[in-house]
Parts: C-alpha cells; sequence; structure tokens
C-alpha cells in the first residue's frame, strides 16, 4: 500500500513534512529514507521466491477468518484470474534473465514480466492476490520464457501450495490452448479461457 505513489521517496518526504514523521520508520525502523536507486539496490539481490510465504500466509489468515467463503464461485471453488503483465523494459539495460526481442532493424529490447494471479469474485471490489510467477530466461536455457509457460508453473505452484483448495482458472485467448488445459485438469482445476473464432478455427468452424 506504501507503493501506490509513483515515488516512494516523494511521499515519505511529504508524511514526514506534514506529520513529523513517515511510514518508512515507524512501520519498518528505517532511520533515513532510502534513494530508489538503493532500494533498487538492496531489492534486486533478494529471489522473489523469498516473498512467496508473505502470500501463503496472508491467504491462510483470511481462510481463517472466513473471508474466503463469500469469494466462491461455486461451492468450496475460488476463481483465481491469470494474466501476464511486463513491468520491465529498456534498449540498453540488461541481466542474464532478461526476455529479449530483436526488431528487424538489428535493435533489441530487455524485459521482464510476471505471470500474475488473483482471486477474484464478480460482486467484490477487492481482489486478493496470490504469488506471480516471473517469465525470465533462466541460466543456460537458450530457449526464451514465455507467458504459458509461466502460466504452467504458476498451475503447479498454486495447486502445491493450497492443495486441498479447489479452483476455476480464468484467462485470456493465450491459454486456451490444449497443454495449459491439459495442466489445468492435471492439478484437477476448472477453467474458463477466452476463445476467439481466429486462433481456434477447429472448434469454432470446423
Ligand atoms: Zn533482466
Amino acid at each position: 500500500m506504501y507503493f501506490q505513489e509513483p515515488s516512494l521517496l516523494k511521499f515519505q518526504q511529504q508524511m514526514e513534512d506534514q506529520q513529523g514523521s513517515n511510514n518508512c520508520r515507524s512501520l519498518f525502523g528505517i532511520e533515513n529514507i532510502p534513494q530508489s536507486s538503493q532500494l533498487r539496490d538492496v531489492l534486486d539481490n533478494i529471489p522473489s521466491d523469498a516473498i512467496a510465504p508473505i502470500f501463503k500466509d496472508f491467504f491462510s489468515r483470511l481462510r481463517r477468518h472466513k473471508h474466503l467463503e463469500g469469494y466462491a464461485i461455486l461451492p468450496n471453488v475460488l476463481m483465481c484470474s491469470i494474466d501476464g503483465t511486463q513491468y520491465y523494459s529498456s534498449k540498453k539495460i540488461s541481466c542474464e534473465h532478461c526476455l529479449h526481442k530483436e526488431h528487424k532493424t538489428g535493435e533489441k529490447t530487455y524485459s521482464h514480466a510476471v505471470l500474475q494471479g488473483a482471486i477474484m469474485h464478480p460482486d467484490k471490489k477487492q481482489v486478493i492476490p496470490v504469488m506471480p510467477e516471473a517469465i525470465q530466461n533462466t541460466d543456460g536455457s537458450k530457449k526464451q520464457d514465455c507467458e504459458t509457460n509461466a502460466a504452467k508453473r504458476f498451475i503447479d505452484r498454486l495447486k502445491a501450495t493450497h492443495p486441498r483448495q479447489k479452483f476455476l482458472i480464468c484467462g485470456d485467448g493465450l491459454m486456451s490452448h490444449q497443454p495449459l488445459i491439459e495442466k489445468v485438469l492435471d492439478n484437477n482445476m476448472h477453467y474458463i479461457f477466452v476463445c476467439k473464432p481466429g486462433d481456434h478455427q477447429y472448434l469454432l468452424n470446423g
């Protein structure tokens, strides 16, 4: 919630000026508000898996206090909507995990993305995010990672994290293909995927 303001530094400084305190200090015990470059230097070294237990704990607390029951889309089934989103793109700065795209001009664009999932219900304004899956190249793999591969890992992880919870996975036209549907069914989940006439000719026009 502290990250909704585009500049964390500006937001914290504003609080400091207006209220004589800021929540970097009151909540996290940080004496001096760090510059964004320092924040990145620190955060970049933490593997994203390190924050997975936070999502699981959050989910367990919601379940324990019966907040998840109102999200059931079918009896005991939660709907988890998934989609990919890119959060970094550069023509100059890259790392070994970057996805890369070569343009006709020979120029390259480097990027990072995640497959994000959230539990949603049509009658609820709030969504409950679950641990995202990074879409990134791993060491030694020649083939680029992609959204559908990340979705397969996401589904395995969702099942492993919440083995007794039933899910309905919701996704766009990228997801409505056999390998991913098999992955969903193998994990005993339901699915609703968008299916457009253009890329499902056999199903719709066959
Ligand atoms: Zn990178």
